[in-house]
């Protein structure tokens, strides 16, 4: 479902290296089915599942027939080779996964991605029809300098080097400041809502002309819950989040979808 200026409500959920492959069944069917009951008739956000590698087969089958669609955490940007203990993106598109992450920061700060591997990832994941969701966000070090737009900036413009305009068009940005992650501190809304309006700006000017930046979808992330869902979605630049602790419970997972549909309702007022 569409939303403003065209980009997507999106609620992503990054399990990251939780959940056997039994429980992330459990998981997935209790998303499903509380998605199922909960929302009868309403416009869903885009729902994205992002379990590790090994539960993509069982999360794929509990969402068959359903809204939800999932994501890999991570790829290669290479499509096969000697390149033990990676994946690479046919495999993925081979099982019909139709999302990827590409450099969260937990893959910047512990496995080495740099913007130059992001770039080459997004672009790989673009070439195999995947939806790239690219993560950018600044440390607390470099907030505390006065460095986040730079920071930000810079990850955009790397992230997006050498993709053409209507590939970049497909790209999803994710804002994840990396000092909120997984730390229960939230950025300040009206905050998070100015760079992630950086970023669109940033795009636009990347790609001067073509006004992209206004369909690209741009999401937060930082310890999104229930209690800071729905003013997020109600900025202007927000258009969903990434989440990571609050998407392992169905029970705390599904507020998050509601403040997504809630987003979508106000803005089909707004157009209708
Ligand atoms: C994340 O892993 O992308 C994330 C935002 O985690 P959390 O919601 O736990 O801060």
């Amino acid at each position: 479902m569409s939303s403003q200026g065209g980009r997507k409500t999106i609620i992503a959920g990054n399990w990251k290296m939780n959940k056997t492959p039994a429980e992330a069944t459990s998981l997935a069917k209790a998303i499903v089915e509380g998605v199922a009951s909960q929302f009868k008739g309403e416009a869903l956000p885009e729902i994205v599942l992002c379990p590790t590698f090994v539960c993509l087969s069982e999360v794929l089958n509990q969402v068959k027939g359903s809204p939800c669609k999932v994501g890999a955490q991570n790829m290669d940007y290479r499509d096969s080779g000697a390149f033990t203990g990676e994946i690479a993106p046919p495999m993925l598109t081979a099982m019909a996964v139709q999302y990827v992450l590409i450099g969260h920061s937990e893959r910047r700060q512990f496995f080495g991605e740099t913007n130059e591997s992001v770039n080459l990832k997004v672009k790989a994941a673009l070439a195999h029809g995947l939806v790239p969701v690219m993560c950018v966000g600044e440390l607390l070090e470099q907030r505390e300098q006065g460095l986040t737009d730079s920071v930000v900036k810079e990850q955009v413009v790397k992230g997006l080097a050498g993709i053409a305009a209507t590939d970049a068009a497909k790209v999803v940005v994710a804002y994840e400041p990396v000092w909120a992650i997984g730390t229960g501190k939230t950025c300040e809304t009206p905050e998070a809502n100015r760079v992630c309006g950086l970023i669109r700006a940033e795009i636009d000017s990347l790609y001067s002309g073509t006004n992209i930046g206004a369909g690209v979808s741009i999401l937060y992330g930082g310890s999104v819950k229930a209690s800071t869902i729905d003013e997020q979605m109600e900025q202007e630049h927000i258009d969903g989040a990434l989440v990571g602790g609050a998407s392992l419970k169905a029970e705390d997972f599904l507020p998050l979808i509601k403040g997504g549909a809630k987003r979508l309702k106000s803005q089909l007022v707004k157009t209708s």
